[in-house]
């Protein structure tokens, strides 16, 4: 099952969906992780009451608007932004697919006080049908894939991973 996670990572780095599928899971010592909860726990305490945390074909969604068919998706940094855009259309999309239609998104910096809407549009739908099929390709490669050289592999989980030795 393809979830949000995969199409984040699928947007930063193949070598990084690779490793998180196979089973090199180093995501929960990420002190990224750690603060995007803290973030949760400190910047929204209303939110638990007013939204709804749905989970859909694997997809965790943690704050669903049911009542105006938005999902809100809350993060720390906007470095990876258009990872973040296509994991939220990656929601509506899931959520489409399950008979909810007419969802759009809301992706919040509140660090930053900064949003953005999303919208899915045709052209997305095409895409996220394209990626679901490079996603799976990915997911089924013996083979790990090459990382890339970026600024943001300071910020990975994977970094000692990929540059051992360096
Ligand atoms: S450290 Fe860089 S190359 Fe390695 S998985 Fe992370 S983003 Fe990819």
């Amino acid at each position: 099952m393809i979830t949000g996670t995969h199409v984040s990572y699928y947007q930063v780095c193949k070598r990084k969906l690779w490793l998180f599928v196979n089973g090199i899971a180093m995501e929960h010592t990420s002190d990224l992780v750690y603060e995007g909860k803290l973030i949760h726990e400190t910047s929204y305490p209303q939110r638990p009451e007013r939204y709804e945390e749905l989970e859909i074909d694997g997809c965790k969604i943690d704050f669903y608007d049911a009542r105006n068919k938005i999902v809100h998706e809350i993060k720390k940094s906007d470095k990876m932004e258009t990872a973040h855009e296509w994991q939220l259309k990656y929601y509506i999309y899931v959520l489409e697919r399950n008979g909810i239609k007419g969802v759009t998104g809301i992706l919040e910096y509140p660090v930053l006080r900064k949003t953005s809407c999303i919208e899915l549009t045709d052209e997305d739908r095409l895409k996220i049908g394209e990626m679901e099929k490079e996603i799976q390709e990915l997911i089924e490669a013996e083979g790990c894939p090459s990382g890339i050289t970026d600024k943001i592999c300071k910020n990975c989980s994977y970094y000692d991973f990929c540059y051992v030795g360096e």
